[in-house]
């Protein structure tokens, strides 16, 4: 995450998200607003299969991968564990009078936290706008960055906020997933379960009872410890089935499997299971739901990489001149006048040749001599085609141009346009 924005591949970075300006680039490829279906299908194809994991694993992403989870579970709360102790004594430090430890250790803890927000913030503004603008922002004169500075200190107020106050509840509360997760959860998927047949009923466990006996007294293997409770970062109790809140972290996996090992029992009556496989003690299924679900990712991951592959490395969009019909040379000859937009998707500036393809006649590029679109960038110019009235076929007639490269002389594109002449007699 931290390293993202200075990755470069052929010299585009690996992710900009750039909306100001609309510009994007996905590992090192330029998309631009041009490539709206090829966007759309990219957001389909993510949204596709976040259903399709969510289905089958349930909020593994969540747990694992989210940048939330893991900067809060593995960065934020080590941070807080290391200066203010387990959550035991945080709990009795929070209950404490204010004295110079306390302050001490609060100040330190909330410094930590400030200075660990604004690399995050900063690292989010780089993937927005570019970490060579961001640089800018940082050497330059503030004066000149108004805007960017403002946004630098409302990102890292807003992720101290998350991280030092909010925390979990940004999960509970303002994720659309987990809002939504509850839609795409089955009796199949794999989720952190309670074996409800093996634990229950609960009760504590008395000194020296043997598991006959307390089996044999209708007990199951949970001792009603509470310890799943004590870890879980959202607060819930997994014994009472699975929860919006749950975030799939697994700590409740591990308190449980600790107090398993000291009572002498397997390890496992918190896992990862499905429901079915909760009741039924059967494998985990493939279901007709996840098929369907994977039939129709891998259509759009198809149609995907065709629109990706078949891409060209400049767009070009021709449009005859407003207001514009058609002019007649001394010589007898038809002119049209276009108007030239040429959009360079790649990171090398590219010279370009437009030649009339079917028909005879000439095309002249206006102002330089050589058409050449700088990298990653927008040309306009405008481009005189004169036709033979001998070779015209009506009042409107079709043509093709191609759009090649000059150094290789590979054909880039071909446009289709109209060219307007008198009418016929
Ligand atoms: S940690 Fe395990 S034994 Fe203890 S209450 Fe939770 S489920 Fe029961
Ligand atoms: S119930 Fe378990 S897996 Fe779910 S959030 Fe709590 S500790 Fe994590």
């Amino acid at each position: 995450m931290f390293t993202g924005p200075f990755i470069r591949i052929n010299g585009n970075p690996l992710l900009l998200i750039n909306v100001v300006e609309r510009r994007f680039s996905i590992l090192g490829q330029i998309f631009w607003p041009q490539d709206t279906v090829i966007f759309a299908v990219a957001m389909l194809v993510f949204l596709t299969a976040i259903i399709i994991f969510t289905t089958a694993f349930g909020r593994l992403w969540c747990g694992w991968t989210c940048p939330q989870t893991v900067m809060m579970e593995m960065v934020f709360r080590k941070i807080e564990y290391f200066i203010e102790g387990d959550a035991h004594e945080q709990r009795t430090l929070d209950a404490a009078p204010w004295t110079r430890k306390k302050i001490a250790k609060k100040l330190i803890k909330h410094a930590v936290f400030f200075g660990l927000s604004f690399i995050i913030g900063n690292t989010l503004l780089s993937y927005l706008i570019g970490s060579a603008d961001l640089f800018r922002i940082i050497t330059d004169n503030p004066l000149n960055h108004l805007v960017g500075l403002t946004f630098m200190v409302l990102f890292t107020l807003l992720f101290y906020a998350i991280f030092a106050r909010f925390r979990e509840q940004a999960c509970t509360f303002i994720c659309p997933y987990g809002r939504l997760q509850s839609t795409m959860l089955d009796e199949n998927t794999l989720v952190v379960a309670y074996d409800f047949k093996r634990g229950e009923k609960r009760g504590p466990l008395r000194r020296a009872q043997a598991a006959g006996e307390r089996h044999a007294a209708g007990f199951g293997d949970c001792i009603n410890c509470r310890q799943c409770v004590a870890v879980c970062p959202t607060g819930i109790d997994i014994r009472n089935g699975t929860q919006m809140e749950c975030v799939n972290c697994a700590a409740c996996i591990d308190a449980c499997d600790a107090v398993m090992d000291k009572i002498g029992r397997p390890r496992g009556l918190i896992r990862y299971a499905s429901l079915n496989r909760i009741q039924s003690g059967g494998p985990h299924r493939f279901t007709a739901r996840m098929t369907v679900y994977l039939a129709v990712l891998a259509a759009l991951v198809a149609i995907f990489l065709i629109l990706v592959f078949t891409r060209s490395d400049v767009e070009t969009i021709l449009l005859r001149a407003p207001g514009s019909l058609f002019q007649k040379t001394a010589d007898g000859k038809i002119e049209n006048l276009y108007l030239l937009k040429m959009i360079n998707k790649t990171a090398q500036d590219i010279a370009v040749e437009l030649k009339l393809e079917d028909i005879p006649g000439a095309l002249r590029v206006m102002g330089a001599g050589n058409l050449v679109v700088p990298a990653a960038q927008l040309a306009h110019t405008s481009v005189l085609i004169e036709l033979d009235s001998a070779t015209l076929r009506g009042a409107n007639t079709k043509l093709k141009i191609g759009v090649y490269s000059k150094s290789s002389g590979r054909l880039l594109g071909t446009i289709n346009t109209v060219f307007v002449g008198p009418r016929l007699q």
